[in-house]
C-alpha cells in the first residue's frame, strides 16, 4: 500500500489524476529529443524497449512499476499498445516540443556546433561535414548546420545516400552519432546498412558511449534483411549486451537461432545483464520451452532475477 507521503508524490494529482494512459514503448519524436523521465521516480526512458505510460499528448511519462504503484491513488484509464517498435505500423498522437522548448534548444546545438567549429582536433571532420553539406546543397536541399540535419529523420534517398557516404568517413564519433539518430525510418536498408557498417568499425570505447543510439537507430529501422548481421552481435555476448532492444527485436520476429543464444545466455554466471536480456526475448517467444525456461529462472539464486523472471511470466501467462 502506498502512503500518502511517498517521495514520488509531488502534487502529480493537479494533472494526472484520472488521466487516460497510454500504454506502449517509449520512441524518439525526433533526432534531438532522445529520452523522457518518469514523472514520478525520475527514472529514464530513452530505449525503444522501455515500457511506460504516457499521457495522450505525450507530454507526461510514468514508468511501469510507479503505475502499479499510483494506479489505485490516480484512477487512470488504460489503453494497451502493445506493438513492439519499429515493427509497429499503428501512430501514436505525438505532440511537438513547444515552440520555445525548440528554440532553447535549438540555439543551445547552435552554440555546441559553434564551439565544434573550434576545434583544432576536429578539422579534418569539419572539412569533411562542409564538403557533405554542399553536395547535398548542390542536390536543392537547404542544409546550413550540422543541428539542421537534426530536425527531422531524414528519408529523401539522395541525400540520404550522401550521408551514408560520409559517415564511413567521420572520425568524430559526436557527429556519427548525431547523424546516426537521425537517419532513416522504418525499412530504410540505406540507412540499416551504414550504420551496422559504422557500428562494426567502431572501437569498443565508440560502440559502449553510443550504443542507446546504434540500438535505437537499428529497431527504428526494423530492416529485416539484415537479421544475419543483428545473428552477428548476438552470438558475441559483449555486442548482444549493447544491443538490448535490437535484440528484443529478434525474439520479436522469433527468430529460431536467436532463440538458440537466448537460451545459451540464461545460465552466464555473473553476468546478470545478458540474462535479464534473454528472459526478456523468451517471452516474446512465448512457447513451452520459453516458459519452461523462464519459469525456471525462478529459483536463480540471484533475487533480482527471480523477481524479473515471476513479472515476465504473469504478463506472458
Ligand atoms: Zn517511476
Amino acid at each position: 500500500m502506498i502512503k500518502r507521503d511517498d517521495w514520488r508524490l509531488m502534487g502529480q494529482e493537479e494533472y494526472l489524476m484520472g488521466k487516460r494512459l497510454l500504454h506502449m514503448y517509449w520512441n524518439q519524436p525526433s533526432p534531438t529529443w532522445d529520452h523522457d523521465h518518469c514523472e514520478f521516480c525520475g527514472e529514464k526512458l530513452c530505449r525503444v524497449t522501455d515500457l511506460g505510460y504516457c499521457t495522450n499528448e505525450r507530454q507526461y511519462w510514468i514508468c511501469e512499476l510507479c503505475f502499479d504503484d499510483f494506479k489505485a491513488i490516480f484512477q487512470w484509464e488504460t489503453i494497451e499498445t502493445p506493438e513492439f517498435p519499429g515493427v509497429s505500423s499503428a501512430e501514436f498522437p505525438l505532440q511537438k516540443p513547444p515552440a520555445l522548448i525548440q528554440d532553447s534548444l535549438y540555439q543551445c546545438l547552435v552554440k555546441r556546433e559553434l564551439e565544434w567549429r573550434g576545434r583544432l582536433e576536429r578539422q579534418s571532420d569539419i572539412k569533411l561535414f562542409d564538403n557533405m553539406r554542399s553536395e547535398i546543397n548542390r542536390l536543392g536541399y537547404e542544409y546550413k548546420l550540422r543541428i539542421d540535419f537534426m530536425q527531422q529523420y531524414i528519408t529523401i534517398p539522395d541525400v540520404l545516400e550522401v550521408i551514408v557516404k560520409y559517415l564511413r568517413e567521420f572520425t568524430d564519433p559526436e557527429i556519427t552519432a548525431d547523424l546516426v539518430s537521425a537517419i532513416g525510418t522504418q525499412g530504410n536498408q540505406l540507412a540499416t546498412e551504414g550504420i551496422i557498417d559504422v557500428y562494426n568499425k567502431s572501437s569498443l570505447a565508440i560502440r559502449e558511449m553510443y550504443a542507446v543510439l546504434f540500438d535505437n537507430a537499428i529497431v527504428r529501422l526494423g530492416d529485416k534483411r539484415y537479421i544475419d548481421a543483428y545473428l552477428k552481435w548476438l552470438s558475441d555476448f559483449q555486442n548482444a549486451t549493447l544491443l538490448p532492444s535490437t535484440m528484443q527485436m529478434l525474439a520479436w520476429w522469433k527468430i529460431p537461432e536467436a532463440k538458440q543464444w537466448f537460451l545459451k545466455y540464461l545460465n552466464i554466471a555473473g553476468e546478470d545483464e545478458i540474462t535479464f536480456i534473454s528472459i526478456k526475448a523468451l517471452s516474446y517467444y512465448n512457447d513451452e520451452q520459453a516458459r519452461g525456461k523462464i519459469a525456471s529462472m525462478q529459483n536463480c539464486k540471484s533475487k533480482k532475477i527471480s523477481e524479473f523472471s515471476k513479472s515476465v511470466l504473469k504478463k506472458i501467462k
